[in-house]
């Protein structure tokens, strides 16, 4: 029998255990890690409140986690309450799933200011992640920045546009819901530092600004490169710039009921963050392309915001005792294998980039290193060795039935028109699953 611990219940680390599943049938068992008691990692607290569509994948790996060999083991921090060097010791093969949950810094002046928040962050706020549950940003101002052109960027500038009404159908937490309509924003302001050919931004969540109640999408036409120079761009991309040539040719007359302008500022490098304690604006220089890279003009303009969000990237967190590239955020690795009987997947192991379904090949790849390095299978003690250590350590680790009950509790609390109300306290959770 093959013992396979996999660290982080996102969709890479999900995907990880029906790839090992499909290998070796019933002659593996994989359990399955998370520092939360509850399960799915990016899908709860990473995509969009208002995507429950995407979010229905969990479905799928609940499939997973109710087969009879893979466990999902939740409330225990590897890399504190137990070592990976201790997983290695009871577990054939490692993975780590740990996704990149830091943002990555921009590195400039005022980026510590109060309001000034990475996209981790503020995510995190807005989907209930007990990290940054109390963050209470403050949305009195009437402009907002986000900086980044990824689809991260679109997220939160939906999110700071939508009306109540708008939220319905999503689960969106209670916390952020009642500051969202404290909300003054009227202009919120998307910066990339280079143009609209180079955005990351996918067309069907581009495409969703144009629906929005209260608020419009603005593209200025001088930004936009001639029309004939989308031929050379892959069908995705071209459809993209399509919206924004869309967003470009709206009409004034039809903003005149929408009083929140979403405008797109290309080629717009930020430079400073400006504040005093608590950030008042923000510094940009020009940008113009140069070898498809932004390169600074000299011309610096400020806008007066009250908030400023950096949908930057992410970072993957070190773990002790496991080499780490500091540079790309991720953990050191040949494609999947740290070293023999330690492996990391999805965003761990290439970085933030791709789609849920992108960690799918990732987690075969993985399991097919670890079938060339451990062959038929060591016989190490796998979850029995866990379990005693856990014991030793007073862990008070929760299981599957245990998030299941959590997931009833938020079900039965929702408010009217949402899928659930999440508990947003690890105190919480494990009350719940208290509860008979
Ligand atoms: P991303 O797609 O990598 O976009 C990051 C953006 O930040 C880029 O426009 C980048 O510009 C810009 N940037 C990086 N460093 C910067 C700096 N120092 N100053 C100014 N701009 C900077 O990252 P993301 O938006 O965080 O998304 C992560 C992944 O999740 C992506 O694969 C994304 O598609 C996926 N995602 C998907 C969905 C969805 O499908 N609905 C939703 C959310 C996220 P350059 O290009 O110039 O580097």
């Amino acid at each position: 029998m093959r013992q396979i611990a996999i660290v982080g219940s996102g969709p890479a680390g999900y995907y990880t255990a029906e790839a090992a599943q499909k290998q070796w049938g019933d002659d593996v068992r994989v359990d399955i890690f998370d520092c939360l008691p509850v399960p799915y990692g990016l899908i709860r607290t990473g995509v969009a409140p208002d995507h429950q569509s995407i979010k229905g994948v969990s479905r799928r790996y609940e499939k997973t986690s109710l087969s009879e060999n893979v466990r999902f083991i939740g409330n225990v921090m590897i890399g504190k309450d137990i070592s990976v060097a201790e997983l290695q010791d009871n577990y054939d093969a490692v993975v780590l799933a740990t996704g990149a949950p830091n943002d990555r810094k921009l590195g400039l002046d005022g980026e510590n200011l109060r309001n000034v928040f990475g996209s981790a962050t503020f995510v995190g706020w807005y989907n209930g992640h007990p990290q940054f549950a109390q963050l209470d940003p403050d949305l009195s101002h009437n402009t907002a920045v986000v900086i980044g052109n990824g689809n991260v960027a679109l997220d939160v500038a939906r999110i700071l546009s939508k009306t109540r009404g708008e939220f319905a159908g999503s689960d969106i937490v209670a916390h952020a819901l009642d500051i969202l309509a404290t909300s003054n924003i009227e202009r919120i302001v998307i910066l990339g530092r280079r143009g609209p050919h180079q955005i990351a931004m996918t067309p069907k969540e581009l495409g969703e600004l144009a629906d929005l109640e209260r608020a419009c999408p603005r593209v200025d036409a001088d930004d936009l490169p001639d029309e004939g120079e989308d031929a050379l761009l892959e069908p995705g991309q071209r459809k993209s710039v399509n919206h924004l040539r869309g967003f470009a040719a709206i009409p004034e007359a039809h903003r005149a009921d929408k009083p929140v302008d979403i405008e797109f500022d290309f080629f717009a490098s930020p430079k400073a963050i400006l504040g005093d304690g608590k950030v008042t604006g923000i510094e940009v220089e020009r940008t113009q392309l140069k070898d498809n890279r932004a390169v600074g003009t000299g011309e610096t303009y400020t806008i007066d915001a009250g908030l400023v969000v950096a949908c930057i990237g992410y970072q993957t967190s070190p773990i002790p005792g496991v080499p780490f590239e500091e540079e790309a955020g991720r953990f050191a690795n040949d494609e999947g294998r740290i070293m023999p009987g330690l492996y990391c997947v999805g965003w761990a192991r290439r970085g933030p980039s791709g789609t849920i379904g992108t960690n799918r090949p990732d987690g075969f790849s993985c399991v097919e290193k670890i079938a060339e390095d451990i062959g038929d299978g060591a016989r190490k003690a796998g979850g029995e060795g866990f379990e005693a250590l856990a014991n030793e350590r007073s862990i008070d680790f929760v299981e599957f039935h245990d998030w299941q009950k959590i997931d009833e509790a938020e079900q039965a609390r929702a408010r009217e028109d949402a899928p659930r109300e999440k508990f947003v306290a690890v105190e919480e959770m494990i009350a719940a699953t208290r509860k008979s």
